[in-house]
C-alpha cells in the first residue's frame, strides 16, 4: 500500500479512537518510523504530508537526515541510545525518547548545545527484556534532572508488550498517564511533561484512548523493506 492511503487509514482510526475518548485528533502527532524502509520511502511519508520522523539507530538516522535535509522533517530518535552515540546524533534530534538512566542524561548535558526535549522512558510492561525504568524509579530521576539545564522533560514514553490481551497494553498505557500527572505536580522548572509517547502499529488506537500524544509507527504506515519482523 502507498504511504498516503496508510496514512489515511491511520488517521480514521485515530479519529474513531478520539470520538470514543472524547479527545480531539490536533491533540495526537504521528511519528512515521522509518527504521525499516529506506530515506525515499521516508520522503513519500513527508510528501503524504508527515512532519515528524522516528529513527532508533544513530547510522539510519544520520543517512536519513542527510538524505531528506531539504525536506527539515522534525527528528525523534527513539531506540535506546548508547552514551558513546550522543555525541552523533544530538544536533540532528530535537526530541530523544529513550532517556533511561543518568549516565545518559550526564551525556546529553555535556554534549548539548541548547535545551533538548527527552522523555523519560518507563517500563510499564515489568517484561524484563524491555528497556526503560521502573515506575518507582521516575519521580526520584526527575528531581535528579532538575540541575540539568540542557535537559527538558517533555513526557513520559513506554512500550507495551506484544500480546492479544488488550486489558495488559491498556493498563500499561494507563500507568504511563497516571504517571504523567505525578510528574507535572512536582511543579519542576525544567519538566513541563506534556506529552505522552505511546502506542505502535499493534496497538496505537488504544494508546491515543488512554492519551497519547505521540503515536510511533513503522509498519503500518510506511512498511517494513527488511523482510524481517519488528527489532
Ligand atoms: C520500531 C519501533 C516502533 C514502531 O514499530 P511498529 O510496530 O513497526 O509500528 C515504535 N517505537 C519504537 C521504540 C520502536 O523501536
Amino acid at each position: 500500500m502507498d504511504v498516503k492511503s496508510n496514512l489515511r487509514h491511520i488517521h480514521d482510526r485515530i479519529n474513531e479512537a478520539c470520538k470514543r475518548s472524547g479527545r480531539t485528533p490536533e491533540e495526537i502527532s504521528v511519528i512515521a518510523v522509518t527504521k525499516y524502509v529506506s530515506p525515499e520511502r521516508a520522503r513519500e511519508a513527508l510528501d503524504a504530508g508527515i512532519r515528524h520522523l522516528g529513527e532508533n539507530r544513530d547510522a539510519g538516522l544520520l543517512h536519513k537526515c542527510e538524505m531528506l535535509k531539504d525536506e527539515r522533517p522534525v527528528w525523534h530518535f527513539i531506540g535506546t541510545l548508547q552514551t558513546r552515540k550522543v555525541k552523533a546524533i544530538i544536533d540532528h534530534v530535537s526530541y530523544i525518547h529513550s532517556l533511561d538512566r543518568l549516565s545518559l542524561a550526564d551525556e546529553i548535558q555535556k554534549r548539548a548545545q541548547k535545551p533538548v526535549d527527552c522523555f523519560v522512558q518507563v517500563n510499564t510492561s515489568l517484561e524484563p527484556s524491555k528497556h526503560g525504568m521502573a515506575t518507582d524509579e521516575v519521580l526520584p530521576f526527575v528531581k535528579k534532572l532538575s540541575a540539568y539545564e540542557n535537559i527538558k522533560i517533555a513526557g513520559l514514553m513506554t512500550m507495551a508488550p506484544f500480546t492479544d490481551d488488550e486489558a495488559v497494553i491498556r493498563s500499561c498505557f494507563r500507568q504511563l498517564r497516571e504517571l504523567r500527572g505525578e510528574v507535572q505536580k512536582l511543579d519542576q522548572w525544567n519538566a513541563p511533561c506534556s506529552e505522552l509517547s505511546m502506542g505502535m502499529s499493534n496497538d496505537y488506537t488504544i494508546a491515543v484512548e488512554e492519551g497519547a500524544t505521540f503515536v510511533r509507527i513503522g509498519s503500518s504506515l510506511v512498511g517494513n523493506e527488511t523482510g524481517g519482523g519488528q527489532s
